[in-house]
């Protein structure tokens, strides 16, 4: 038993922020919430906000091994398969090298409060097996999403890519596709509907960047988000670049949004429209992208996040809705509830108080030297 004492916790779906005692129990679970019991091992939380640990919704941990490389050329020079730049470096590196990076750069989101992460890991099986080699010894969840080389062939066939998919999926959480350009649209349904059949994630890249909704509606009359919404993808990534009735559309079918404003940022392809998002209701989580360009770190994309949707859409997004993105959001996407409520698993930080404002001092004042306990009870 655990009790973590006197900290300003904040509580369930809302973050609530309420002083009081969190008792967790042998099996990591939280059994009571109450200002005046406590149990076991005593955790001094003086001083401290008592939060729901970080998802990092969405990385590239491979491209570890390539920090900063690049930087001036374009996104498609850089990342597009199968020629980008990365996909260059990446088919260069041994198995051995791809482990050992992925290896650190796990431990350091760790280190930096990321109880779990959900990962785009290229290569088909071997390309996932490396990923849990890298992690195995870890106490960190990795949600891996995988892909096959195969899917960018075009001698592909639909039956061959649905066997293919579903031998992947007997390795790894679900597919992460790189883009809904980069298929054939019938191989891209075959696989949102084998991975929905057998509850995984779908997940695809969609209007990163504003040439590519263009492209896509000449070629199709379609936006890309139309496209990965028809074909029955419940997660994308990004919509950067919303156009027409992307928005309706997104609010009919509310699929979960990941977005990555730093990654955006980085690559000049625009600010998303999160604190629109959030207005009409949609979930929306955090996530990183590719460590090529960023430290998968969520503090720094929280505070990018807050900061550049003020200056950008004038609206009153607060640090609150921020850090739910970048908390229980994300695991809302895995079908995970790690709010601090009793019953729930612990998946849980204390961090130093450092203003008035809990939302703010973490949002936009800490940083990972400022956790002082992490509890994860949250082994998937
Ligand atoms: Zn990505």
């Amino acid at each position: 038993m655990i009790t973590i004492k006197n900290g300003l916790v904040l509580c369930g779906f809302n973050l609530q922020a309420v002083k009081t005692n969190v008792i967790i129990n042998d099996e990591g679970r939280i059994i009571k919430l109450s200002p005046h019991d406590e149990s076991g091992e005593i955790i001094d939380a003086t001083n401290c906000i008592v939060m729901p640990a970080f998802l990092n919704a969405h990385t590239h941990i491979a491209d570890s091994i390539l920090k900063d490389v690049g930087d001036g050329l374009t996104i498609s020079q850089l990342v597009e398969p199968p020629n980008g730049l990365k996909h260059k470096l990446l088919n260069e590196a041994t198995d051995e090298q791809l482990v050992e990076s992925m290896h650190e750069e796990a431990k350091e989101m760790l280190y930096s409060g990321i109880s779990t992460f959900i990962d785009f890991r290229e290569g088909g099986i071997e390309g996932v097996k490396l990923l849990k080699k890298a992690v195995y010894d870890l106490p960190i969840n990795a949600c891996i999403l995988g892909r096959c080389n195969e899917y960018y062939d075009p001698k592909t066939t639909v039956e061959e890519a649905r066997l293919l998919t579903r031998e992947l999926l007997q390795y790894c959480d679900g597919v992460g596709l790189s883009g809904v350009q980069d298929v054939d649209s019938e191989i891209m349904m075959q696989i949102a509907q084998v991975c929905n059949d057998e509850d995984k994630l779908a997940v695809v890249h969609v209007a990163e960047y504003y040439d590519l909704q263009e492209k896509s509606i000449q070629l199709t009359n379609q936006t890309e988000i139309e496209r990965a919404l028809r074909a029955g993808f419940t997660t994308i990534v990004h919509a950067t670049q919303p156009v027409l009735q992307d928005l309706d559309l997104l609010v009919e079918n509310s699929p979960f949004i990941v977005a990555c404003p730093r990654s955006n940022g980085m690559l000049s392809t625009g600010i998303p429209p999160v604190s629109v998002y959030n207005e009409v209701g949609l979930d929306v989580a955090l996530g990183t992208d590719n460590v090529m360009f960023n430290k998968p770190d969520m503090f720094r994309e929280m505070e990018y996040t807050l900061k550049a949707m003020r200056g950008t859409y004038q609206n009153k997004i607060t640090a609150r809705d921020i850090l739910k993105m970048a908390t229980i959001n994300g695991f809302k996407i895995l079908g995970k509830d790690i709010s601090i409520s009793e019953g729930n698993v612990s998946d849980i930080l204390v961090i130093k108080q450092k203003s008035e404002d809990p939302y703010l001092s973490v949002v936009n004042r800490s940083s990972a030297e400022d956790i002082m306990n992490f509890i994860m009870g949250n082994q998937m």
